[in-house]
């Protein structure tokens, strides 16, 4: 009797300390992470159909606690943003990129594709936070595009517009990240700046899954057309995908069909294998 006691009391005292642990705010937790170097960067290339090579890549951002564990990028990333940390940790990102891009030499017109939340784009060191990495990472010949998502909104549009229209000036591309899945994309369409338009997996999906006919990716293709915006295809993972893009006139496809994200190191091997 006395043995299952003390049990259940160490047990109450291991949830109420995992508890406790799980109070300790994700905030620290992530400060932890950037100082202790827990997160790194991951490179997904990005297939230019017209150029038949690789365009450029997509930075994501990967966190590995001490343990060995490996937290869900979704999972951190809403979780930086909920408790305003995303700015100190696309910070930490654009100078891990910063780092592994002075390892080579990037192809000329290359692209890395940075995402950036609303938090970041409205606060008041978006644009030199932009330039620094742009002046780091322009001496190695890459263009930096800005992947917005529709998924936290953006406010005060007007200083927003204001700070796209500044980088891109400076030769900064933009992206509507996600599209067609967020709230706002219309009125995002409309009311920024923007270069790309980042189609979403899951309307990439319902090539396969609608029998080849996909009517509103489609639409999402003719709408682009008709905004002069370069099409981006997420999530394109068999070859029926692809065709049916390149037939519709994608100019770029990204997913595990083309390649995964990879390390900095295995991308600068990868790439001279792709032509580039
Ligand atoms: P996202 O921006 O839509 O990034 C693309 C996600 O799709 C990545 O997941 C990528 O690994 C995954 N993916 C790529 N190709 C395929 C495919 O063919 N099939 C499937 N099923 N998935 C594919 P990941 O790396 O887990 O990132 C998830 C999300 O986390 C990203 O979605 C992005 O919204 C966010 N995220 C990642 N890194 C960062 C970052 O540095 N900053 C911010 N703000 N968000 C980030
Ligand atoms: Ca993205
Ligand atoms: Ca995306
Ligand atoms: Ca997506």
């Amino acid at each position: 009797f006395l043995p299952l006691a003390a049990i259940l009391s160490a047990l109450c005292m291991m949830a109420a300390a995992y508890w406790l642990r799980r109070k300790m705010s994700y905030r620290d937790e992530i400060r932890r992470g950037i100082a202790r170097r827990e997160f790194s960067v991951q490179y997904q290339p990005i297939y230019d159909i017209q150029a038949g090579r690789c365009g450029g890549v997509e930075a994501l951002l990967r966190w590995q606690r001490a343990d060995g564990r490996w937290e869900r990028p979704d999972v951190f990333i809403a979780a930086a943003e909920a408790e305003h940390m995303i700015i100190p940790l696309t910070r930490h990102l654009f100078e891990l990129v910063a780092a592994d891009m002075a390892q080579w030499q990037a192809p000329r017109g290359f692209h890395v594709a940075v995402n950036v939340a609303a938090e970041h784009l409205q606060g008041p060191t978006f644009v030199a936070d932009v330039r620094r990495l742009a002046a780091q990472i322009a001496t190695q010949g890459p263009r930096i595009t800005l992947e917005l998502t529709e998924r936290s909104l953006i406010s005060d549009r007007k200083e927003v517009v204001r700070a796209l229209q500044t980088l891109r000036a400076e030769g900064v591309d933009i992206a509507l990240d996600d599209f067609g899945t967020g709230h706002c994309a219309m009125s995002y369409l409309q009311a920024f700046p923007l270069d790309f338009l980042k189609i979403d997996r899951g309307f990439v999906n319902a090539i396969e899954s609608l029998d080849g006919d996909a009517p509103v990716l489609d639409a999402i293709i003719a709408l682009s057309k008709r905004l002069a915006l370069r099409t981006v295809a997420e999530g394109v993972e068999t070859a029926i995908q692809f065709a049916y893009l390149k037939r519709q006139g994608v100019l770029h496809v990204q997913g595990y069909l083309y390649a995964r994200p990879m390390s900095s190191d295995a991308l600068a091997r990868w790439l001279p294998t792709r032509g580039c």
